[in-house]
């Protein structure tokens, strides 16, 4: 009696999904990648088509994408794709605040019940979704992605990232999980505390280790860039390493850190010299080595450890400043 039509439109209605379905918000934040979001939001309707054949089991998606300031046609190509899929949702900043920003943009406005932060290249592979969310309906709040395999990166990045992690497990009061980008999955109560941080010099890794709550890590293998190139330069790195080496208030302070890290080592290079030629040579004017010595050295010190107050003062001015993370141009589809 029924025609198809009618029959999938009663399984339709039948199913009460839209109060059951979990909900599942992707922030990807997209920095001139006019042609990387197409790509992206198809492959990830393919994933979510073939990983979950049963509409029911299903989770509803919202990929809120952040235009970080992008200058070519990436918020045209979003506003076109906001305009037909209802899943879709555009934050557009008013210029490029960095991905660190970005993010929190996303956050701030992410309605799910879990929140998945993406890269808008095809790196986080979207097959790994599945495995997360399962984890994430077993009770794991956080699940971690580990790039077990970084051979798609550079020798240089991957030795510089590993000396990083090296060198900031060693030095941070909590270490951060190495090789765990921000491809990750948060459950609510997580973005809820991470939308609580208030420090302004953002520093997602370490913020995302900080909270704490169940963590479990899947590991995978990162892939090519799809299309385009990376929006990170060397220069942009060092610059999130040393979190905001540009800022233009504590860069004065920051010469000094350089100046006095350069002297000190002329310094201790010019005092062993002094030494080996007072043993060898004997002396010309009593006492002249010793002292230039204690004076290039503790001169060269003295600046180090300014610079290095410099580093922490510059961040409190820009704390005390209490200036926004990002400003928000325009929304659409929320
Ligand atoms: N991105 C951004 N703002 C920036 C730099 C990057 O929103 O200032 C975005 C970029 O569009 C991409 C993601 O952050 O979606 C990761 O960047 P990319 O793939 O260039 O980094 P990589 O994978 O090389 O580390
Ligand atoms: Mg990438």
């Amino acid at each position: 009696m029924r025609d198809r039509g009618m029959i999938e439109g009663l399984t339709f209605e039948a199913a009460p999904e839209a109060v059951t379905r979990p909900l599942v918000s992707l922030i990807v934040p997209v920095l001139n990648e006019q042609d990387a979001v197409i790509p992206f939001v198809q492959a990830i309707d393919g994933m979510v088509q073939s990983q979950w054949p049963v509409l029911e089991d299903r989770p509803r998606l919202e990929i809120i994408f952040v235009d970080d300031g992008s200058t070519d046609a990436t918020a045209a190509v979003l506003r076109g794709l906001c305009a037909g899929d209802k899943r879709v949702k555009l934050i557009q900043l008013s210029r490029n605040f960095g991905k660190e920003a970005a993010l929190s943009a996303g956050l701030k406005a992410s309605r799910g019940d879990a929140v998945v932060p993406m890269d808008v290249d095809l790196q986080d592979p979207p097959e790994l979704l599945r495995p997360m969310i399962d984890r994430w309906q077993s009770g794991v709040q956080v699940v971690n992605a580990r790039r077990c395999d970084r051979s798609s990166d550079t020798m240089f990045k991957r030795s510089s990232a590993q000396l990083f992690y090296k060198a900031i497990n060693s030095l941070a009061d909590h270490p951060i999980a190495e090789d765990v980008g921000d491809f990750r999955l948060f459950d609510r109560a997580a973005v809820d505390a991470l939308n609580q941080m208030t420090e302004h010099s953002r520093f997602n890794k370490g913020l995302f280790s900080w909270i704490g709550f169940r963590t479990e890590t899947l590991d995978y293998v990162r892939p090519q860039r799809a299309v385009g190139d990376t929006k990170w330069k060397f220069s942009k790195l060092l610059a999130l390493a040393v979190d905001g080496i540009v800022a233009s208030t504590t860069f004065p302070l920051r010469i000094w850190t350089i100046l006095g890290s350069v002297i000190s080592l002329l310094a201790f290079g010019y005092a062993g010299f002094l030494v080996i030629r007072t043993v060898l040579f004997g002396v010309d004017t009593p006492g002249y080595a010793s002292l230039m010595a204690a004076v290039l050295m503790l001169g060269g010190l003295n600046l180090l450890s300014l610079g290095l107050m410099g580093e922490y003062i510059g961040r409190i001015a820009k704390q005390v400043r209490g200036r926004p993370l990002y400003i928000v141009a325009d929304k659409v589809g929320f």
